[in-house]
Order: C-alpha cells, then structure tokens, then sequence
C-alpha cells in the first residue's frame, strides 16, 4: 500500500509513505517515481501522524457515564463516594458481560485514532485484532485498593515486567505520602510506571520510569493537576484518557484541554502520545520511519492551521484513515471510490457528528448486543450507528 501526497507531522514537504508487510517500508518524496503497491491512495491537503497510543485505560469501564458530583480530596473519598451515591447507575453498567465492555473500549479508542492502548486491570481475555491492547505489564491498582500490594510488587517472578499503577491520584497528605511508600517497598528495584502523579514531587517523579498524565479525570475527580511542568524534568511523561467514568469518551477532548494547561510545550504533549510512550512500553511503534510497525492515521488537514497546531486541532471526523500493523482498520466515506478493491464485507458504518466512518467489524451488531443487555446505556451522544446526525 501506497500513501501518497501526504504531509507528515513535523516535515514541511509532502511525501509517498510505502507500507508493506504490516511495516514502513519506505519515505519518498512525491517527485520520485512510485514502486508498485498493491493499493495507492493519494491524498491532498492530508496530515499524517504515527497512531496514537492512550497509556492508560481501563477497557470494560467506558460505558459508564461520569460518576462524581464534586472536588474530592483523593482517589479513595471518590471511589467510597461513587460506591454509594451511584449505587443504581453502576449496576446498571456491570449487567453488561465485561468482555462486550472492553470490546466496546476499544472501538472507543479507534474512532479517534488510537492504535495502542495500554490497558489497566485484569488481563482482558480479548480476541482483538483492531488495534494493540498492550497488557505486558503488572497493573497494581494502586496503594490503598490493592490488597497485598508489596508482596505482589516484590515477587521475583515478576521483576522484569514493568509495574503499572495509579499513583498520588489526590491533593493530600495522604496521596503523596503512598508514593514514598511505593517507592521505599521496591525492594527489587523495578521499573515503575506511574498513573496520575497529581500530588507528585520531582525528588518522587526520579524513581519512576514515567508518568502517565491524565489531566482530564485529574481535573474532573480532583480540580487539579499534576505539575507535569516540572515532573517531565525528572521521568518521561505519557498521557492517557483513563476511562468515561471520569472523562470524555474522546481522546482528542483530553489533549485540547492538556494543551490549554501551557504545562507541557506542544512537542513535549504529542511525544506523550506516541515516542515516550513506545519507549516506555518498549513498541515498535511511535514514529513514522522505515522498519516500524505501520501504525498510522491520516487527517483532514485543518483549514489554515500546519503541523502541531493542526494535530491539536483535530476531532475524530476529520480522520480519513487509521491503519494498524498495515491493516486499514478505519475509513472515511471520501476514500470509498479510492478502496473499492479491498473487501468491505468486513466493515460496518457509523457516524460521528455526522460524518461517515467505516470501521473494521460488526460495531452496530456489538451495539445491539449490548443494549440487549441494558437498553438505557449510554453511548456517546455524537455517535450514532444508524443515520447522519
Ligand atoms: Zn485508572
């Protein structure tokens, strides 16, 4: 496959990208002669950026809406609070089987071009192909609801998987003092990942191999968040959405309101998105160069904006293409005439805020399934699987 005339984050001419074998096989510029491809598309006025990878998500936790009604002091007070005031609302959501949750979460994390997802929890028992649902590492919940967290943190059997899990998710005392706890039990010195890290000293931020930031539930749980500005001296920053119980279902919502906050520069925020996280997690993925995973999206190139003042402009209607290891897993309408030679039996149609997306597999069927289960559930309002908006 052949993705010509396209504009690359960051380069300032446009260039022919060859996929082959689920990889970047090479980068040309639009005057060199083409090498055959089994598929060419041509685009104009497209921007092009390595698939998005969202480092923190809980799967089967994106059909809940978002439960809390005022600033908490830390995870735990919201968490008891939740439990009890919306008591009806979270059975409602667990009536669903978990597995047509997760599925669910990560046609979530496609729509908006999301091609990673580091999930956090329980492994997920999921047959997906669609993106990568990175799992290889020990998720803890956190401090105070794991049980025996510094037995399972010091298992040798596991000491050479990273250890992901929520941290200083508060304001308080007690939030940054669970993060001199952690710290102090790793006993075999592994490698932390962090989530959250609101209430986070730099001196802290050092014995982490990164933190994941998540400003949108931070600001929505807690009206607070963390002081990236500073941590990012002292250990990679990533960024995630966490799930709808405390944000918007829409990645691109969370890096808007990310880039509002002036902590991070705008390079620093899109690295979050994609290089940091693929070190981290060690991918082979995050950048858009020969021999990496071909995991891309491609754009509507915003009118009057270039490079990362288009990327953050960005809304998942304005995404044309999604790819995943080589693989076309979204499509815009307009590329229909382009595609006629691939199989559409295997992608369904939905809109989102009208326009129309063709995404690999049965959606509107997972849809049905799950309002089988609970008919009142809430799907976002600007995704709908039968008509245009
Ligand atoms: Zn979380």
């Amino acid at each position: 496959m052949i993705l010509g005339n396209i504009n690359i984050i960051g380069n300032n001419e446009p260039v022919n990208i060859r996929v082959c074998n689920g990889k970047i096989a090479d980068i040309t510029p639009v005057s060199s002669k083409n090498k055959t491809g089994h598929l060419q598309l041509t685009f104009d006025d497209a921007i092009t950026f390595p698939g998005l990878i969202n480092s923190h998500d809980h799967l089967d936790f994106n059909l809940f809406p978002q439960l809390g009604n005022k600033k908490y002091h830390n995870y735990t007070e919201w968490g008891k609070h939740i439990h009890k005031t919306y008591k009806d609302e979270i059975a409602a959501v667990l009536k669903i089987p978990g597995l047509l949750r997760a599925e669910w979460g990560i046609y979530k994390n496609l729509l908006c071009g999301v091609t990673t997802v580091v999930n956090h929890g329980e492994k997920s028992g999921l047959k997906n192909e669609l993106i990568t649902v990175f799992e290889e590492s020990q998720c803890l919940h956190s401090v105070h609801f794991e049980k025996n967290w510094k037995i399972k943190l010091n298992n040798p059997l596991k000491r050479d998987l990273p250890v992901n899990i929520h941290v200083g998710e508060g304001d308080d005392w007690l939030s940054f003092r669970e993060i001199d706890h952690l710290i102090q039990y790793n006993l075999l010195k592994r490698k932390l990942i962090g989530v959250h890290g609101v209430s986070m000293s730099a001196m802290q931020a050092e014995k982490f191999e990164a933190l994941v930031w998540c400003p949108e539930s931070n600001y929505f749980l807690l009206d607070k968040t963390a002081p990236v500005d500073e941590l990012a001296k002292h250990t990679k920053i990533l960024f995630g959405t966490d799930s709808t119980l405390t944000g918007s279902w829409d990645i691109w919502e969370h890096l808007k309101l990310a880039r509002k906050t002036k902590l991070l520069t705008d390079e620093e925020l899109y690295a979050a998105m994609n290089q940091n996280a693929a070190n981290t997690w060690q991918l082979n993925t995050g950048s858009i160069n020969e021999g990496k995973d071909a995991d891309l999206v491609v754009a509507k190139q915003p009118a009057g904006k270039k490079g990362l003042d288009a990327f953050f402009a960005l809304t998942p209607a304005d995404i044309l293409l999604v790819i995943h290891k080589g693989e076309i897993r979204l499509f815009d309408q307009a590329m229909l005439p382009q595609l006629q030679p691939i199989e559409l039996d295997n992608y369904s149609k939905v809109f989102i805020t009208g326009a129309c997306k063709y995404v690999k597999g049965d959606l509107p069927a997972l849809i049905k399934m799950i309002k089988a289960y609970q008919p009142d559930v809430n799907f976002p309002a600007d995704i709908n699987e039968l008509v245009p908006l």
